[in-house]
């Protein structure tokens, strides 16, 4: 469903631990700050709501959704932090380069 590809798909939906609806949301929540900081691991063309999501059954493979995990986004939002001009990182560079 993210990537197209067949093979064996999972169903939010279908797992009785966690309330559909949810995990569709904590995804696509997640698939919203990849795509701010312009670093989907997956290119997603789709702009879908939640609701859209259960109606419709959304699966995905397990691998894909690994992709969209919230600590692959904390690390790419830290990464993106340190290369904005006025970090710390930068301010060090400069610092050298003025002796
Ligand atoms: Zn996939």
């Amino acid at each position: 469903m993210i990537c197209g590809d067949g093979g064996d798909l999972k169903c939010p939906a279908n797992s009785n631990q966690d309330n559909g609806l949810e995990v569709y949301g904590r995804f696509l929540e997640t698939v919203a700050e990849f795509r701010h900081l312009e670093s989907l691991p997956v290119s997603i063309k789709f702009i879908i709501n939640a609701e859209t999501f259960l109606r419709n059954e959304a699966k995905w493979h397990k691998t894909c959704h690994l992709k969209f995990a919230p600590s692959k986004l904390l690390r790419l939002q830290k990464r993106k932090q340190s290369l904005e001009p006025g970090s710390t990182a930068t301010e060090e560079i400069k610092a050298t380069a003025d002796i």
